[in-house]
């Protein structure tokens, strides 16, 4: 569902991703660990091309991010078609980024009406059922501060999920909540990963990433240092800055 083949990044001198080589099957959760500043985040926003990259290949679902290819060469897709390409990949931050002037059933129908021309009555019915999807079944009508942190965030989610992605990336979704809201979160995520839906989740959560990730990728200094299967890689790291980064964090 997603390739990722020598990819790079800089900003200016900063070289933040420095080829990074990655797959994730349909159906497949990877997570992705690392320290501040590792490049986690440039790399999820470089697979919806909120970052153009400076060089390798993107792909998902099969299709090349942000580029089309014609005789060896790559040229830049218009804004048009790179909005056709975000459409089906879905993204939630460590901020829910809510409209605060919006219940939680209009900031879940917004895009779905705006971007993909559903009727509102259509839209409604959809964003109701994945507000039930993510059980706000009973806070349709409440407005984002009338929601706690974890109700925001699965909030968030259910508007991902209402454009149907065909990929979901979370950047730290549980970061910026309270303690004891973490769960609800994780509980959701942990739904949408046994419906199938294909996820590259940026996380602290070890639990999560032993229990519910398939994968797990350790980042640092902008390459990927080691991949694998989470119980293994977590019991018995093989590369000594990941035993150094988990004896921080675990
Ligand atoms: P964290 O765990 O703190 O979220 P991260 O692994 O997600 O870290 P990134 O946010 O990807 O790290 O940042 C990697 C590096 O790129 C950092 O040094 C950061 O300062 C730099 N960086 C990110 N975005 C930009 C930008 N738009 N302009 C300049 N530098 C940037
Ligand atoms: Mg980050």
């Amino acid at each position: 569902m997603v390739k990722a083949e020598g990819v790079c990044k800089s900003f200016g001198q900063l070289d933040v991703l420095k080829g990074i080589d990655l797959e994730v099957a349909p159906r497949e959760v990877m997570c992705v660990i690392g320290p501040s500043g590792s490049g986690k985040s440039t790399f999820l926003r470089c697979v919806n091309h909120l970052e153009k990259i400076n060089a390798g290949r993107l792909w998902v679902d099969g299709e090349l991010i942000g580029y089309r290819e014609k005789g060896g060469k790559l040229h830049e897709l218009r804004d048009r078609e790179v909005s056709a390409q975000r459409r089906d990949i879905g993204m939630v931050f460590q901020r829910f980024n809510l409209f605060p002037h919006m219940t939680a059933l209009e900031n879940v129908i917004e895009a779905p009406i705006q971007v993909k021309g559903l009727r509102r009555d259509a839209a409604r019915d959809l964003g109701a059922a994945q507000l039930e999807r993510v059980g706000l079944g009973d806070r349709v009508h409440s407005y984002p501060n009338q929601l706690s942190g974890g109700q925001q965030q699965r909030v968030a989610i259910a508007r991902a999920l209402a454009m149907e992605p065909k990929l979901m990336l979370f950047d730290e979704p549980t970061s910026a909540l309270d303690p004891e809201l973490v769960g609800e979160v994780l509980d959701v995520m942990r739904g949408l990963a046994e419906s199938g839906m294909t996820m590259l989740v940026v996380t602290h959560e070890m639990g999560f990433a032993r229990e519910v990730g398939d994968t797990l990728v350790f980042m640092d200094d902008g390459v990927v240092v080691e991949a694998g299967a989470p119980r293994r890689m977590l019991a018995d790291p093989q590369h000594e800055r990941t035993k150094a980064f988990l004896s921080k964090v675990l």
